[in-house]
């Protein structure tokens, strides 16, 4: 049972609107960066994506990984990070014991060496894509070796050998999902197209409201709300541009037969801030 679910805010960096949807504006603005603790009955505190963390910045001061923050300049503050919120919440970085990766851009795993204790759940698929690269042939794939633990390997279970079943919500979208733990409360749902191992999450919680992190699947809520695609411009983070757009699709359909799912893309400020308005009452 998922007893609780906490949005929290790591950070940001700035891109131009047009990125996200291609009939935004040629105006620069905030991309918040994510990470979601949510607290299961049995297994205790499981974390979804890290956001970024002090780890990128040491990381982000050799070439060729200085080119990242250049790309794509990154604002975050002492407080903002996992560590420092977690530690308002008196919750320790060992009482985290797993860490779900929808994907290993350095935006979504920068705090995963500040948690020795965490098991790390990811896409098998993903993480051959990524493991043995190095300096640009990894920066190519917005990774940074450095960002993840020595021992990530031995540390980590895969999407793709848990049992798959049918997607909890009635929809004609989405068939079928990973269930992560057997039983039956973190469903794994592929949306490949930003990478090819690119997974979000689904989750029931204790009151039966249904929350969908879909990480990169979009950028913006209008894009599953109106069915918008991103600019051309963003096709250079697009590694499969037909399953991306694929999955806008089914992320859209999925929205309207089910308006009570919250669909929650990882870098959406609108998204963010309203859900972060519902937590504070
Ligand atoms: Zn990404």
């Amino acid at each position: 049972m998922v007893s609780e679910i906490k949005i929290l805010k790591i950070g940001y960096c700035t891109q131009l609107e047009k990125m996200a949807v291609k009939n935004g504006r040629l105006k620069t603005i905030e991309f918040p960066a994510t990470a979601v603790l949510i607290k299961h009955g049995q297994r205790g505190y499981i974390l979804f994506d890290t956001g970024y963390g002090e780890a990128f910045f040491e990381a982000a001061k050799k070439f060729p990984y200085n080119l990242y923050k250049k790309v794509t300049p990154v604002y975050l503050k002492a407080e903002e990070t996992v560590m420092a919120q977690l530690k308002k919440m008196n919750i320790s970085a060992k009482d985290i014991k797993y860490i779900i990766l929808s994907h290993f851009h350095a935006d979504h795993i920068a705090g995963c060496r500040d948690f020795p204790n965490a098991k790390f759940l990811c896409s098998k698929v993903e993480y051959e894509t990524i493991k043995n690269k190095k300096g640009f042939s990894a920066l190519k794939e917005g990774f940074i070796p450095e960002l993840l633990p020595q021992n990530f390997s031995d540390r980590t279970i895969f999407f793709e050998d848990q049992q798959i079943k049918k997607f909890p919500v009635v929809n004609t979208a989405f068939k079928r999902a990973i269930d992560l733990f057997g039983d039956e409360t973190f469903y794994i749902v592929k949306l490949s197209g930003h990478t090819k191992g690119h997974y979000g999450l689904f989750l029931q919680d204790q009151q039966r409201k249904n929350y969908f992190f879909v990480g990169d699947a979009c950028w913006s809520k209008k894009s599953f709300e109106e069915g918008i695609l991103p600019h051309y411009f963003a096709g250079f983070i697009i590694k499969d541009k037909r399953s991306y757009q694929e999955n806008v699709k089914k992320l859209y359909t999925l929205y309207r037969e089910n308006t009570h799912i919250k669909i929650i893309p990882s870098h959406c400020k609108e998204t963010l801030e309203s859900l972060m308005e519902d937590q504070s009452e």
